[in-house]
């Protein structure tokens, strides 16, 4: 029987192990295939939902579900955490002495928050890339009187990198129809110079912000935050006051990465950006954000390349090759504000080119929110 083990039970190792499943269902069925995943909590997040439940959008119990109602029946959920790969021995170290063996390994364990990173961002920022952060800056933004928001990132890579953009044009209309943006100052800082990595959206979003009288600050890379005086200064030289900081941690791949000699200095695993198999390992393949690829980490990355991985994953355990290819295809709606959205469409080859933002475009992320759960985690279609 041959063994495949998905490390990660989010947008990525879900869909992934669903894909598998139906491009082997038979060998499957048949007692000559096991997938199995190994998730930390065995709870899925849909992380895009967080953004939405800071604007009331989304209620929180509405972005969780348990991955044992998302993967297909026949597919193992191991609940625990995954301490170390041995790459040469082809297993897997559970926390608690567990040991798996694998013939094929599928890591998509995602990134993870270090705000420890800055000084003074776990006491003086709010974020929303975790659930309970995402619901405290909804209730600080509904007390908001007024006065001057900051939003940050404070270094790159990080995933969903429309989600400050987002936050910043949903901020100006919530401000807006909270009759206090008059009252109110919004500004936007990111780490290179310009206010977004991809040059053929850069200058149309930095229109959007002026258009907006959102101020812009950059290249402005966080060096410490005083969460008593309320202010930041930057690797530049630059200081900026605040009333209400949002902020977007640094992040890092999984730890286990690292212990397991697969992570670079990022804990990022070198990755070939078309095959998806890990650089120098055997019967290894990474998809997600626990990529090194220089593209965006988010969950339409992680959707498309495991479309990929699992035609892989297939081919090999037939007694084939890797033979098909990630383009580098990404999607991403951005939203420009409470009720509007455009979207990037992009691939290695072809840059992004975003449409007039519209509310058909916002309307369609909103049906996607509520299809995820079919169409992207359990695969269906
Ligand atoms: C606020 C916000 C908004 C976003 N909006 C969008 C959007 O609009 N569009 C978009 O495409 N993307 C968006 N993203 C990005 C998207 O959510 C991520 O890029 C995507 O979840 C990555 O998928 P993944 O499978 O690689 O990692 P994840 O979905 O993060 O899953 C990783 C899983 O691995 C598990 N894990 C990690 N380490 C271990 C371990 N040691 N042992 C066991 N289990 C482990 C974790 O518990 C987790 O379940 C957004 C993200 C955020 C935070």
């Amino acid at each position: 029987m041959k063994r495949v083990v998905v490390l990660g039970g989010g947008i990525g190792g879900t869909t992934v192990a669903n894909r598998i499943r139906r491009l082997l269902a038979n060998e499957v069925a048949g007692g000559q295939v096991q997938i199995q995943v190994v998730d930390r909590e065995g709870i899925h997040a849909y992380q895009p939902g967080f953004l939405m439940v800071v604007f009331d959008k989304m209620r929180p119990e509405e972005t969780k579900q348990a991955e044992s109602h998302l993967l297909h029946r026949s597919i193992e959920l191991v609940k625990a955490e995954v301490e170390k790969v041995d790459a040469a021995q082809k297993k897997v170290l559970l926390k608690g002495g567990r040991e798996m063996t694998y013939d094929l390994l599928v890591i998509a364990s995602g990134s993870v928050l270090h705000p420890e990173l800055v000084p003074g961002f776990s006491e003086a920022a709010h974020t929303f890339y975790d659930l309970s952060n995402a619901e405290k800056l909804r209730d600080a933004l509904r007390s908001f009187p007024g006065g001057r928001i900051v939003v940050n990132v404070a270094g790159l890579p990080y995933k969903c990198p429309v989600a400050p953009l987002e936050v910043t044009f949903m901020l100006d209309d919530f401000l807006r129809s909270r009759g206090i943006r008059d009252k109110s100052e919004i500004h936007y800082t990111y780490p290179i110079p310009k206010v977004f990595g991809i040059d053929t959206v850069a200058p149309v979003m930095q229109k959007l912000m002026v258009d907006r009288g959102i101020s812009i600050h950059v290249p402005f890379n966080v060096q410490t935050i005083d969460p008593a005086k309320k202010s930041m200064t930057s690797l530049e030289g630059d200081t900026l006051t605040f009333d209400l900081l949002v902020g977007i941690p640094p992040h890092r791949g999984a730890d286990f990465l690292q212990a397991s000699g697969l992570g670079d200095k990022g804990n990022w695993v070198p990755t070939d950006r078309y095959a998806l198999t890990a650089d120098g390992k055997e019967g290894i393949f990474v998809l997600g954000d626990a990529t090194n690829i220089p593209i965006s980490k988010a969950g339409s990355t992680a959707d498309y390349e495991a479309e990929v991985v699992a035609q892989n994953v297939a081919s090999v355990v037939r007694g084939g090759g890797p033979t098909a290819r990630y383009e580098g295809r990404v999607y991403c709606w951005i939203m420009t504000g409470l009720t509007q959205a455009t979207y990037i469409k992009f691939d290695y080859l072809h840059p992004p080119h975003p449409p007039t933002p519209s509310f058909a475009h916002y309307w369609n992320k909103t049906i996607y929110n509520r299809a995820y759960w079919d169409m992207t985690a359990r695969a269906m279609f």
